[in-house]
């Protein structure tokens, strides 16, 4: 993680990772035992697939398991559902991912990572550390923007990044486009027009990705671009969206990140409580 456990910890001091900022798994450790702990009733493999009604007769929440009433709804389903795509021809090949999960399959392996931001260039750093033979494409603009807040790498991924360079063990491409993946190769086109063919197992596309809205739009929420991609429009103050009881959190909001995904809910779900009470005793 880029965080440190004061920003993404359920209760100060509660995270305790081994390193100065938590891994992945132990930060996820801290959220399932979290949920362990305070006994909270969390369904997981149960997806939402349709949210319905208004705020006066309340709202019918299907699943593909149940359907639930609730007189106020909070989506807080994330930015990851709708990975963004190169539309190259060879995208629909099995050894091309849009996620990155670990490098362990992939040692001595030739793999590509196509993208710019610190997903991709994560993902190279550790599938270069771990014995992959790794190449890197990325628009040259992303490799030279060091500015942290329009997105550049953060540092503490660019210099062991460089210094796999250093070694020979990771190659850069600054690139145009990806004419084609096929089985065994990807052909790139670099920035300055040559074709390069390179042989490849893996290829990881990690050029972000985009909130799935759908179900949003249908209740009538509208949407706006905000600065990295469309977000739905809601008060700053009460995230309550113009459909009256659909409240919306986290990582498809202009509140990215886990510190606000954590704080937000905090400061409305008490506001949510509030505004329940006042309607029962009207
Ligand atoms: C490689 C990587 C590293 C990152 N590092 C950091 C970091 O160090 N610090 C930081 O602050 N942020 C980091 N982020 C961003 C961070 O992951 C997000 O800010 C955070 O996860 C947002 O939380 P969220 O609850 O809004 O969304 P998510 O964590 O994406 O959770 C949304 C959940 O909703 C579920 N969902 C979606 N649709 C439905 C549906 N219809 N029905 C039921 N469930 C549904 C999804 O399955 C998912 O479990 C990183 C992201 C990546 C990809």
């Amino acid at each position: 993680m880029f965080s440190t456990p004061n920003e993404v910890e359920m209760h100060e001091g509660t995270l305790k990772p081994v390193r100065e900022k938590p891994t992945r798994e132990e930060l996820l450790s801290h959220y399932i035992h979290f949920v362990l702990d305070h006994d909270l009733r969390v369904n997981t493999a149960e997806e939402v697939v349709d949210v319905a009604g208004n705020d006066n007769d309340g709202f019918i929440v299907r699943t593909d398991r149940d359907q639930y009433r609730a007189s106020r709804v909070l989506f807080a389903i994330g930015a990851m559902a709708k990975p963004r795509r190169l539309n190259a021809p060879g995208e629909e090949f099995a050894k091309v991912h849009h996620h990155f999960v670990e490098p362990y399959p992939y040692v001595r392996k030739d793999a590509l990572v196509v993208g710019g931001g610190n997903s991709a260039a994560e993902a190279a750093l550790f599938l270069s550390e771990e014995g992959a033979r790794t190449t890197m494409a990325i628009w040259r603009e992303d490799w030279e923007n060091r500015d942290p807040k329009a997105g550049a790498m953060k540092h503490w991924v660019r210099n062991p990044l460089e210094q796999e360079i250093a070694a020979g063990r990771l190659r850069v491409v600054l690139y145009k486009e990806i004419d084609e993946i096929t089985e065994h190769e990807v052909t790139i086109k670099t920035e300055t027009g040559e074709s390069l063919t390179i042989p490849n197992h893996v290829v990881f596309v990690l050029v972000g990705s985009d909130a799935d809205l759908t179900l949003l739009k249908k209740l009538g929420v509208k949407t706006e671009q905000g600065k990295l991609t469309e977000v739905p429009v809601y008060d700053p103050e009460t995230f309550e969206t113009n459909v009256r009881g659909i409240y919306v959190v986290g990582h498809f909001t202009n509140a990215r990140h886990i510190k606000p995904a954590i704080d937000v809910p905090r400061r409305i779900v008490p506001l949510i409580a509030k505004s329940l009470r006042a309607a029962v005793s009207r």
